[in-house]
């Protein structure tokens, strides 16, 4: 059964291109009719920058346990080291509702993992019910939880302040994050705010609209040298003004309307349409794709007009 992953959705606005969503989407079936292979390209050392990317954030990750007070920051650790990672990687900490509804909450947790509702627009709850989508999991990096009232812009109608607001952070090891970063991030938010309300814990809690991306850094003492100025300057919160100081914070108003109309447009368009028929450019951007081989060898048999030097998705369909 396919699944509406973040990777699918992050990269289907990485690569604009409907035949990549469809892809993503196929049944095994599918895929086998047409000769479709995923998985057939990978990038040279593409390993080795996943595990650079994974210790960036355990090291992150690190950071903010050793500059909060004990018990502030909850996380699980596997039992074994891993050598790529050069320390024992962090574990999915599964039972996110259950911590959220104790007296008082953690600071942050760190990669807590839950179930993405079916019904965060009605276009979603659609695909699922007529194309029937495997229900997925997602595991932001790190919520942080504020005392309510941080005058950062929340999901939903809100009447009052509520207790605390949950700030999704994603940590990349990019300096400047891209469209897919940010959309990632709005995507979690808008599947928190909405498993919240689901689990009758928007009472207390509300979700911050604004997601938060924590970037890459030359130097990686900076959070910690940023907590330590903030003490010196005689902060009450360092940690908190650190984390304000050093995340970047995803336009809302933007991506919060492109993931929304992804949901109620291009995925129902996209999943109607025959997989042959989805429209497709080989270009620049396809470089990272998997399906990249598949897409240049079409492109030659049928003559396609993305062949033509400089010519781009939008003239094509224009032609
Ligand atoms: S290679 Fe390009 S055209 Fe083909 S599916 Fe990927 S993004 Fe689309």
């Amino acid at each position: 059964m396919a699944k509406l992953d973040k990777g699918t959705l992050a990269l289907t606005f990485k690569f604009d291109c409907d035949r990549f969503l469809r892809f993503r989407l196929a049944s095994d079936q599918e895929r086998d009719a047409l000769g479709v292979t995923a998985d057939t390209y990978k990038r040279p050392g593409i390993e080795l920058i996943k595990a650079a990317g994974r210790r960036w954030e355990a090291d992150k990750y690190q950071d903010l346990i050793n500059t909060s007070d004990t018990g502030e920051v909850l996380f699980q650790l596997e039992d074994r080291e891993d050598s790529l990672l050069g320390c024992k990687p962090f574990k999915k900490i599964e039972n996110l509702f259950e911590i959220l509804r104790g007296d008082k909450p953690p600071s942050a947790i760190i990669e807590a993992e839950f179930t993405v509702p079916t019904n965060i627009t009605p276009g979603l709850q659609k695909a699922y019910d007529d194309y029937g989508l495997q229900q997925v999991r997602v595991r932001p990096d790190i919520l942080w939880i504020r005392p309510g009232g941080t005058g950062a812009p929340l999901i939903g109608d809100l009447s009052d302040t509520p207790e605390y607001e949950i700030h999704i952070v994603d940590v990349k090891m990019a300096a400047e994050p891209s469209l897919r970063h940010f959309t990632e991030v709005t995507y979690y938010a808008l599947a928190l705010a909405t498993a919240i309300e689901q689990e009758g814990l928007s009472g207390r809690y509300a979700v911050s609209a604004e997601g938060t991306i924590w970037p890459g850094n030359h130097d990686i003492n900076a959070f910690r040298n940023l907590v330590l100025l903030n003490q010196a300057q005689g902060s009450s919160d360092p940690v908190s003004d650190a984390l304000d100081e050093t995340l970047i914070r995803v336009p809302y108003e933007v991506y919060e309307v492109h993931v929304k109309q992804f949901f109620e447009d291009r995925l129902l368009r996209v999943l109607q349409t025959d997989i042959d028929q989805a429209s497709w450019h080989v270009g620049p951007k396809c470089q990272l794709c998997d399906y990249v081989r598949f897409c240049r060898e079409k492109a030659s048999e049928c003559d396609h007009l993305s062949r033509l030097a400089w010519l781009g998705l939008a003239q094509s369909r224009a032609g």
